[in-house]
């Protein structure tokens, strides 16, 4: 039963039929005004241990959903709340879901790539390993230019979006992750399910000393780029039909990603590199990623950062560690392995 305040009394209104329309606005939003509630209504959990809720995340995050065409955003941002829901972590939109002009976020065409990489460097043998190795301005441009094609709507992405903040999250559904047209870049059966990164990260990247950090580095991205994740909708599509609890659980991974949390090799956390059939609504995060999550997510949702100076200019190590000599000349003869390589650094 709605209650009647003495105002509403004392107001009557015009006629019956309006009375019920609005009495029927307000029962139809459960009271509250938020015309994008519906993205984030999650069912509850089949098994009650994971709906029961603690406070350890407890705030307001604001999510800007992203997608494109036809493809449904909202079945994952129900199953973000889902997952967050144990720790108070609540999300609201601001805005409608948008659309993106892209259709993948990782270009995997090594055939344009090599004739990018030829037309850029014109009668430069990178094939030659010791010619790269004498001349370490040349080989960081080639390894620039590679990085910067293969992410290059990513970093689209993020100019034409990713400067709205750092407390706030852009979740993009694309209909695959990889060029659908793109060359074979997985082993058999390996799925890709989602990609994360936000300034937070790069700072634990650099600061861990780990090879993600490399490449991002040589990347123009804005800064303090709005934190970005991207879900890869045949797969979560497929996972979703079958197992949804798999799919909160990539959404709940990649917004980790996105809260500065780094891969824990630890069974059933998380973290976990992969989800698998043996993954569970229950797999979790322990109290220091908890503690990390809620000093990136801080008060006013501001991710909680020091930022340090530009970068300096990326040295031999940085750009042997992006994308090793060896890599390099895989990619320019067409080997599968090289780009296989590169993407599995970061497509996780
Ligand atoms: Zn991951």
């Amino acid at each position: 039963m709605l209650p009647v305040t003495p105002d509403m009394t004392t107001t009557a209104p015009r006629s019956p039929l309006l009375a019920l329309v609005s009495l029927l606005a307000l029962a139809g939003c459960g009271g509250d005004d938020d015309p994008y509630a519906h993205y984030f209504r999650a069912k509850p959990y089949s098994t009650a241990e994971c709906n029961q809720a603690d406070a350890a995340l407890g705030g307001r995050r604001e999510i800007r959903l992203f997608t494109y065409g036809n493809a449904d955003a909202p079945p994952f941002s129900r199953s973000l709340q889902r997952y967050y829901q144990r720790h108070g972590l609540r999300f609201f939109s601001k805005d409608p879901v948008m659309q993106v002009a892209q259709d993948y976020i990782l270009d995997t065409d090594g055939g344009a790539l090599n004739a990018g990489l030829a037309r850029e460097f014109p009668g430069v043998d990178l094939d030659d390993e010791d010619a790269l190795r004498r001349d370490p301005a040349l080989y960081e441009r080639v390894v620039k230019y590679t990085m910067n094609f293969v992410f290059r709507p990513i970093l689209e992405f993020a100019r034409s979006h990713g400067t709205v903040g750092t407390e706030v999250t852009n979740l993009v559904v694309v209909p695959e992750i990889l060029r659908p047209d793109g060359d074979s870049v997985l082993e058999p059966g390996a799925q890709v399910a989602g990609l994360a990164i936000s300034p937070a990260l790069l700072e634990v990247f650099a600061q861990q000393d780990l090879d993600e950090a490399a490449t991002w580095k040589l990347l123009d991205l804005p800064k303090d780029f709005t934190p970005m994740m991207f879900l890869d909708g045949r797969v979560l599509a497929l996972l979703m039909s079958a197992r949804p609890d798999l799919a909160d659980l990539v959404a709940a991974h990649e917004f980790g990603h996105t809260a500065a949390l780094v891969h824990r090799l630890t069974e059933n956390n998380l973290m976990f590199p992969s989800v698998h059939p043996g993954s569970a609504c229950t797999d979790g995060l322990e109290d220091d990623q908890l503690a990390a999550m809620r000093g990136t997510l801080a008060d006013g949702h501001r991710m909680a950062l020091t930022r340090r100076d530009a970068p300096a200019a990326p040295g031999a190590g940085t750009l042997e560690a992006a994308l090793p000599v060896h890599e390099l000349q895989g990619l320019v003869r067409g080997e599968p392995g090289a780009l296989r390589r590169i993407v599995r650094r970061f497509a996780h």
